[in-house]
């Protein structure tokens, strides 16, 4: 089986749900979507830890760490990928080199153990990396700042990106590290291998994998984590 690690950037602030706590640690049936995040990855197989990188100043930390001997915590740095570094960084004093790293959101709380390993198998089945990524359904519309259509979009050949997102360690870091010096905009680790000329796969995923963004995502969350009663806590 092969080596894999877990990595969750999970030390942004959350601004867009309006809350005065990271949405990260909102609590879903006793369990914050961090958590719920979190075990889905322990879940996976060949999945040896799971490093989380939490704002230098969050008071759940010590909660995380004392959760599994799997679970390890880092703090973040200034930008995702920053905060992804300094896992990848842990993660190179236990770790050997060619060991793979799933890097998955923090806000998707139900991602299945289907998908997970679907993502594995087709990602060990063809090497280089790859993520969990859906195709666009939708008719796409290019809006001026007025909310008049300029364009419909083809949308043939577009995908939704998810995670977990799965490379290698070595490379990733690689490719991170260098992307962030090169001024690129990285939004995720995929985009940072697909700069670095890397080769970077689409696995299909599903629906259920979405990342909790506005309040009323909560809910629809509750729903597939079987939850019964909604959103509260
Ligand atoms: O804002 P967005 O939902 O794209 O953030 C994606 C993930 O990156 C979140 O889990 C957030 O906590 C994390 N993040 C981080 N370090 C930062 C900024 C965001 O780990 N400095």
């Amino acid at each position: 089986m092969a080596r894999c690690w877990g990595v969750i950037p999970a030390a942004g602030s959350g601004s867009r749900m309006g809350l005065s706590e990271p949405k990260q640690h909102r609590v879903l049936g006793g369990k914050t979507l961090l958590g719920h995040s979190l075990d889905a990855l322990l879940r996976l197989p060949g999945m040896l830890g799971v490093v989380i990188a939490l704002a230098a100043d969050d008071p759940r930390a010590s909660d995380y760490r004392g959760l599994d001997e799997r679970v390890h915590v880092v703090s973040g740095g200034a930008q995702r990928a920053d905060s992804v570094l300094a896992a990848l960084r842990f993660l190179q004093k236990i770790a050997y080199d060619d060991d793979w790293v799933l890097v998955h959101d923090a806000a998707r709380p139900c991602l299945t153990p289907a998908d997970g390993e679907r993502l594995v198998a087709e990602v060990l089945a063809h090497g280089g990396g790859g993520l969990l990524a859906e195709p666009l359904v939708d008719t796409l519309k290019r809006v001026d700042a007025d909310g008049l259509v300029q364009a419909t979009v083809d949308r043939r050949g577009l995908w939704r990106a998810q995670t977990p997102q799965m490379f290698p360690l070595v490379p990733l870091q690689q490719a991170l590290s260098a992307a962030l010096a090169a001024g690129v905009d990285v939004t995720d680790e995929a985009s940072a291998m697909e700069w670095g000329g890397n080769p970077v796969r689409v696995v299909p995923g599903s629906p259920r994998n979405f990342k909790v963004t506005v309040p009323g995502d909560l809910e629809l969350a509750a729903f597939y984590l079987g939850l019964a009663g909604g959103a509260g806590e």
